[in-house]
């Protein structure tokens, strides 16, 4: 047996970790931001019957340019975003937005090139990075995690990047990032401004999308994902936002059907329910606030979330809580923040097993 370290792979390759989040068969599982909800069974019904049908054409190489799911999410994202106006030519899909996420870097990234991304953030985009030898720069948050118009233009003109990367909810933090600052990043670099809005459903309603800025910001892009408000983690469907051209530069690195039939079929399924699906969501948001506000209470203070999870802060030994959390069978994440712990709002039963496991816990 030899080892990694005597293997010839890429020198950036040397030294990474790979995406750590424990997986563990636990009562509670609240340590990467599923939603718990699941899909309800008028939903899944749906989706098997899709699924089916697929089922007598499965001997034929999907659809390879996924037309009818790209009308969907289309569809779907107009209705969320009115004034979007977005053509099915201007949405692409891929397994997870991480493997959108894979494809920019693929196409815009690169040795030699660059992009500046705003940590605590999701760790993927410098894993992604070191995958496809672009450098990750780090720029400086604000206060309270947050990200202004002149920090996001004060980092960009002192690290020039190819390509911004901003967390629109921010994972981990929650943070929200402003219309006002994806402008002013836009307007201050001449390179690619990438928005990851994994949480986007999660918002206050009414808060508004950067899908509402994609009209006339041909280097504007916007990924979602269907692993939140869909509670299709599973599955495996990401989707990106952004002008034709950038789609085009996509399909120069997609492998051929990557998106199985399956897939399609189950997305396009599940998009027919986005009412029901977004109920849910208001669900999830209410048990998130209750975390926030039952915290004090047990010596703990949370961040402002506009997401499906809450970092929480005022911890003497995270890592100590969250092994004690584990021993009760409620699982969270320890992303190494001093004093922090995240844990994903889960049903209303359990973000209670959470919240009692916490407080006996100290
Ligand atoms: N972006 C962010 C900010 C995330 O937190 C996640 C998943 N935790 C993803 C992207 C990737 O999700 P998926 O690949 O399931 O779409």
């Amino acid at each position: 047996m030899t080892s990694l370290d005597d293997l010839p792979i890429r020198d950036n390759l040397r030294g990474l970790s790979p995406y750590g989040a424990p997986q563990k068969h636990v009562r509670v599982a609240l340590n990467v931001n599923e939603n718990t909800h699941g899909v309800p069974a008028d939903v899944a019904d749906d989706i098997v019957a899709s699924i089916a049908a697929a089922i007598s054409q499965i001997h034929r190489y999907p659809d390879r340019e996924f037309t009818e799911l790209r009308e969907s999410l289309a569809g779907y994202l107009n209705e969320e975003s009115a004034g979007a106006g977005l053509s099915a030519e201007q949405l692409w899909a891929a397994n997870g937005s991480n493997e959108v996420i894979q494809q920019i870097l693929q196409a815009f990234g690169g040795p030699g090139r660059s992009i500046l991304g705003f940590p605590p953030t999701y760790s993927m985009h410098s894993i992604i990075a070191s995958g496809t030898d672009t450098a990750y720069i780090t720029g400086q948050r604000d206060a309270e995690y947050r990200i202004s118009p002149e920090t996001v233009v004060r980092e960009i003109a002192r690290t020039e990047p190819d390509i911004v990367f901003l967390c629109a909810p921010n994972n981990p933090t929650g943070t929200p990032v402003g219309l006002d600052t994806i402008e002013a990043a836009y307007d201050a670099t001449r390179g690619l401004v990438f928005v990851d809005e994994a949480y986007a459903e999660f918002m206050p309603t009414g808060t508004p999308s950067a899908v509402t800025l994609l009209p006339g910001r041909e280097r504007l892009l916007v990924s979602r994902t269907m692993s939140k408000a869909f509670a299709f983690a599973g599955a495996r469907v990401g989707y990106l936002a952004a002008d034709p051209a950038v789609i085009d530069a996509l399909r120069l690195v997609r492998l051929p059907y990557h998106l199985s039939a399956l897939t399609q079929a189950a997305a396009v399924a599940a998009l027919r329910h986005s009412a029901e699906m977004l109920a849910r969501v208001d669900e999830i948001k209410e048990q998130r606030d209750r975390i926030i506000a039952e915290l004090p209470a047990l010596g703990y203070s949370g961040w402002e979330s506009h997401a499906n999870f809450v970092l929480f802060g005022g911890l003497k030994d995270p890592h100590a809580t969250w092994q004690r959390l584990l021993d009760e069978d409620v699982l969270i994440r320890d992303l190494g923040i001093p004093g922090t712990l995240r844990v994903t709002a889960g049903t209303e039963e359990e973000t209670t097993a959470f919240l009692d496991a916490l407080a006996r816990a100290d």
